[in-house]
């Protein structure tokens, strides 16, 4: 049924990788993740050349709820649980950071006029306060919210993007900063100082692997610390009775939604409801999850037609923490962001370039696990 964000998007072309090539720095995977290495790598003077196996953004980057959140997956109360205030806080401005670098880079593709959590019960407004109060003790944003979206928080520094107009940008911005790109190259073997794939390959010092939810079956070394898990999502046609201002997160976080400037509703979420199925690689969406997110609109007032239904591949780790390491030397592989890689994988793709250049990243100190 097609994805949502595809509307009015054009994708530029690029070509396969057909010779043997040189470079600083190859990024293999041109999600967000890997187009923000491959812009900043390009500024920063490196000679790059990054390759997609399909087109760019063609997984979880093109096909996601749009939401820019701070912080890593869980809520802040529960990453200053599980690892301590200092590490928690460093974690959570390094995205606010990320955050105001990708609204400064495609302020046309981003909107930061906040994000509401949501109670769906008693109990849960209860862990939201714990949420809130955790914020404050931090010195971050937060507010109150009890309006016709809700009762929780809005954290108004987070926000909304459209990732496929992003990822087209981003991919514009690096060509002209000097950056190749190849798409529909898959890389089939990647060792220290090589990636190949199945017509070319490049020589390169620095090797970034930045393919989320393939990441398993790319880096197979890395393959036991990860689970690949489908998501899915349905969107609308223009739902002109709403005008939902905020984009929504509730249950935990398990379901989503925004509804975009021309009316249209994007929700996702509901894998709680079969945690088995959806812990899966292959990306086909399922009527489970369908009816699941077609009784959630219900439920929200949402009465226009459901015209998109997708789904995409990313990886989780046990830890809750995403993966940013060097596995081979001058190989990194950063990924597995536990459902919300918007901005953290944007941020850990600039830390590895910034690592590979200046031999050190307090991002990537911060984050390894
Ligand atoms: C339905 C859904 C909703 C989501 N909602 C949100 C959200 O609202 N907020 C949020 O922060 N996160 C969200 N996420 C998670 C987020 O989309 C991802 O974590 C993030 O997009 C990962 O981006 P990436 O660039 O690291 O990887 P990917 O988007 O997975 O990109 C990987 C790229 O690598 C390419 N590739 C794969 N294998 C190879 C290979 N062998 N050689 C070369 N290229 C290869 C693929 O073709 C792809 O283009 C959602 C994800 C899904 C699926």
């Amino acid at each position: 049924m097609g994805i949502l964000w595809d509307i009015n998007v054009e994708r530029p072309d690029f070509p396969q990788l057909t010779t043997n090539l040189e470079a600083d720095l190859v990024v293999v995977g041109l999600g967000g993740s890997g187009l923000t290495a491959l812009l900043h790598a390009s500024q920063r003077g490196l000679n790059v050349i990054g390759i997609d196996a399909d087109r760019i953004a063609a997984g979880a980057a093109g096909r996601n709820g749009g939401l820019l959140l701070a912080g890593i997956a869980d809520f802040h109360h529960n990453v200053r649980k599980d690892f301590g205030v200092d590490r928690a806080k460093a974690l959570y401005q390094h995205t606010l950071d990320e955050m105001d670098r990708i609204e400064a880079t495609t302020p046309d593709a981003v909107s930061r006029i906040g994000a509401l959590r949501i109670a769906d019960d008693s109990e849960e407004l209860v862990d939201i306060y714990s949420h809130r109060d955790a914020l404050i003790a931090d010195g971050f944003p937060v507010e109150n919210y009890d309006a016709e979206q809700g009762i929780g928080i809005l954290i108004p520094t987070d926000g909304t993007f459209h990732p496929a107009k992003r990822a087209v940008q981003l991919a514009k911005f690096s060509q002209t900063a000097g950056a190749q790109i190849f798409t529909h190259s898959p890389a089939i073997k990647i060792e220290s100082g090589l990636v190949t794939t199945d017509q070319g390959s490049i020589k390169a010092k620095h090797i970034l692997v930045a393919v989320d939810g393939n990441l398993g079956k790319v880096l197979p070394e890395i393959a036991d610390q990860i689970q690949p898990t489908r998501l899915q999502m349905i969107s609308t046609a223009p739902e002109l009775k709403l005008n939902m201002k905020y984009a929504v997160y509730t249950r935990q976080g398990w379901d989503y939604w925004q509804q975009l400037p021309d009316g249209r509703i994007a929700i996702g979420g509901g894998r709680d409801l079969a945690l088995k199925q959806e812990a899966t690689d292959i990306a086909e969406p399922t009527q489970i999850m369908r009816d699941y997110l077609e009784r959630k609109l219900e439920v929200i007032g949402v009465t226009a037609a459901v015209e998109h239904h997708w789904a995409a591949i990313v990886s989780y780790t046990n830890s809750g923490l995403p993966i940013v390491k060097q596995i081979q030397p001058g190989v990194w592989a950063v990924g597995a962001y536990c459902g919300t890689g918007n901005v953290v994988g944007a941020l850990l793709s600039r830390a590895v370039v910034d690592h590979c250049i200046d031999g050190c990243s307090q991002v990537v100190s911060d984050f390894a696990s």
